[in-house]
This record gives C-alpha cells, structure tokens and sequence, in this order.
C-alpha cells in the first residue's frame, strides 16, 4: 500500500477560536486516516514547513498589524501565489483575503489573494451573532453556520466561486487552493469544511509531483 504524505496544517495563533481550529483539524486527520500535525504559528519560520494556513476569526485589524509587523503577510501572500500553501480564512480570516474592503476607515493590511470585496461587522448590531442553517454548494445536508459580528462578501470575481449564500448575501467563496468563510465552521461539531480544506491540501500537494 502507498503511504498517503505526512500534512503540516498551521493555525495563525495570535486569537479567535485557534484551539477550536485545531481540534477539529486534528479529528479530521483521525477520520481520514491521513498522518499530520496542526499547531499555532506566529513566526515567519514556521511557516516554512506547513501546507495549509488557517486564519481564524478574531480582530482583522489586530491579525493583520501583527502579520505585517512580523514579515508574514508578504511571506504567506508569497506562498500562496507560488501554489505551495494553502489558505482557508474564516470570518475575520476572510477579511484579511479580499482584495478590497469597503470599510475605508479599518486600518486592515489586507493579504488581497482573493478576488472578493468584503464589508466587515456587515450585520448590524441586531444580528451581532446568530447560528443560522445553510446550504454549501451540493453538498447533501445543510451546515449549521455560526456567524459573529461577520463580514459579508459584496462582490465576487470571475475567478472565484461561491460556495454558499445566506438569503442574498454570499457567505463562503473558494478560489484555487484558497477558501473564504464568514462564519466560523470550528465552533459546530460540523468537520466538512475542514475536511474540504484538507482536500483542497492534498489536490494541491499532488499538482506538484
Ligand atoms: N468583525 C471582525 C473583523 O472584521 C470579525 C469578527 C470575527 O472574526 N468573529 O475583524
């Protein structure tokens, strides 16, 4: 039997849910069977030995100084455009993907890898939070989506695809080896969307060879 290869999968560990990240990342690999690790990283260095990135949700002006002051926002942005990384943002992580916000007063150093725009906090303060059921592309049952003080996704380019939309607004779009999602998948019991990530890891691993 071929041996699958050994996966690195790092989680940018300055806030948000990177434990929660990680936990769900790690019983993925147990569910496929697949050998690899997922931990924290905040230091350029670490970033040499993963093939997928997450960026959790948080506080996308806060994430993004600290990759900015810490050389890894060209470092990632590098990684990604030369198809050896992998990137899947959540909430605040999605923001930091767009190429464009139309919150012109955030100081957000943006990573600009994905051809969407985005609005932060794009819900009001009525709807600061809430869990709402919804549909991802063909995918069979509907996934129970948590959002908190979420971006939407104004518009969408030609290279990118929408994967879900909650009523009229575009809510997770994937481009290439990359995935943007405003709400936060690692707060359900839910692991298809990591499970997509990782897949998305090994389809790009085997372009590669
Ligand atoms: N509103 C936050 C931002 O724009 C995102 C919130 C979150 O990640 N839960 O940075």
């Amino acid at each position: 039997m071929v041996k699958k290869p050994f996966i690195s999968i790092g989680v940018i560990g300055i806030q948000g849910a990177v434990s929660e990240h990680i936990a769900m990342m790690q019983k993925v690999f147990v569910d496929a069977d697949v050998d690899g690790s997922v931990s924290a990283v905040s230091k350029k260095e670490e970033l040499q030995k993963i093939q997928g990135l997450i960026l959790p949700g948080g506080e996308s002006t806060t994430i993004s100084r600290f990759l900015k002051s810490n050389d890894l926002l060209d470092e990632i942005r590098r990684r990604v455009q030369e198809g050896s990384l992998a990137i899947m943002g959540t909430c605040a992580g999605c923001v930091l993907l767009a190429k464009k916000i139309l919150d012109t007063h955030a100081n957000v150093h943006l990573l600009q890898l994905m051809d969407i725009e985005v609005k932060r906090n794009a819900f009001g303060r009525q709807r600061e939070s809430f869990e709402e059921s919804v549909t991802i592309d063909e995918w069979k049952d509907p996934f129970p989506a948590v959002f908190i003080r979420a971006p939407v996704i104004t518009a969408v380019g030609k290279d990118c695809k929408v994967l879900a939309k909650s009523q009229n607004d575009t809510i997770m779009v994937e481009q290439d080896t990359m995935l943007a999602i405003t709400f936060h998948p690692e707060l359900t019991d839910d692991t298809r969307i990591h499970s997509y990530f990782l897949s998305k890891i090994q389809s790009m691993n085997e372009k590669k060879i």
